[in-house]
């Protein structure tokens, strides 16, 4: 049996959106920020951003590797807004000599991937430099061409519709397609603002989910995948006084993993805002909506430590 053909295990180590949001009310879905692993075999290791939830993986890493083992991961940053690259510093296995780690994203902002990774820990905002950082480093810098990966795995970036560049991303392992698009706005009601057209409160209210050409063409990327990692920020009324933010409300996440027939969508980048009890409430909502249209797609709601299988 071939590395593609083996299981891969997806787990959510930062489900939180915007800032990290530790307490009570957050126990259940957890209070890091964006951070998902998928491994496989061969210790195979894909990592998409580097938000808070990098901690503690970093520190389950180092547990799972006996020491004279070396981590070789790969490490995908969606966008450099901090919520998605604060945890870097602080992921122990860049400070063990002969790991290496290969960091892409896109140019952030009219800088050099790399330079904004050295602009995080220059003195003023942390102690120790990148340069300090004993583990290799790569950085490769992207736009939309896929990338292959040395066992096979192939991950393909996308633009999607957040402030400044962003990017989502598809690791295609020839046998299982996980989809991870966070930070995403529909572009449906951006558009009808800039056309000075009112009908778009108008849908909002009326609860009116529809996509544009630009939303199909995120629709047609994520088409027939296993997992579908969507933004799913907001609820609709939320949504009306945050546009042009770069996040989505959950119905328009659903309405998206639904056209695109995904097998599965994790609701993701939960709201600061947004207490455990709400959560339960909108996951509830979805599987009704699910429900209502017939789906045969499943839909949860990410929480830290959450653990998807794929056999
Ligand atoms: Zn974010
Ligand atoms: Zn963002």
């Amino acid at each position: 049996m071939g590395t593609q053909d083996m299981d891969i295990k997806i787990k959510f180590w930062g489900t939180r959106g915007s800032i990290a949001t530790p307490g009570q009310d957050t126990l259940k879905y957890g209070g890091n920020t964006s951070c998902v692993e998928v491994t496989g075999a061969d210790n195979a290791l894909v990592i998409f951003d580097a938000g808070t939830g990098i901690r503690p993986l970093g520190l389950d890493l180092l547990k799972r590797y006996p020491s004279e083992a070396k981590i070789h991961g790969h490490i995908f940053i969606t966008h450099f807004h901090l919520d998605h690259i604060q945890g870097f510093p602080f992921f122990v296995p860049v400070y063990v000599p002969g790991n290496t780690f290969t960091i892409y994203g896109c140019e952030g902002a009219g800088k050099k991937l790399e330079n904004i990774f050295v602009g995080q820990m220059s003195p003023e905002y942390f102690p120790v430099t990148l340069r300090e950082m004993p583990a290799e480093m790569i950085f490769t810098q992207l736009t939309t061409r896929p990338v292959t990966l040395n066992n096979g795995w192939t991950v393909t970036p996308t633009y999607v519709n957040h402030p400044g560049l962003a990017l989502g991303y598809k690791l295609d392992t020839g046998k299982h397609k996980v989809a991870y698009l966070t930070d995403n706005e529909p572009f449906r009601y951006l558009l009808r603002q800039q056309g000075n057209q009112s009908p778009m409160f108008d849908d909002l209210d009326k609860g009116v989910v529809e996509l544009e050409r630009e939303d199909k063409n995120l629709v047609e990327f994520s088409r027939g995948v296993d997992i579908l990692i969507h933004d799913a920020q907001y609820t609709i009324d939320e949504y009306k006084a945050k546009l042009s933010w770069g996040h989505s409300f959950y119905e328009f996440a659903l309405e998206m993993a639904i056209q695109a027939e995904v097998k599965q969508l994790v609701l993701f980048h939960h709201d600061p805002m947004r207490p455990d009890k709400e959560l339960d409430d909108i996951l509830l909502k979805c599987q009704k909506i699910v429900s209502d249209r017939k789906s045969p797609m499943q839909v949860v709601a990410a929480w830290e430590g959450l653990e998807i299988t794929l056999p």
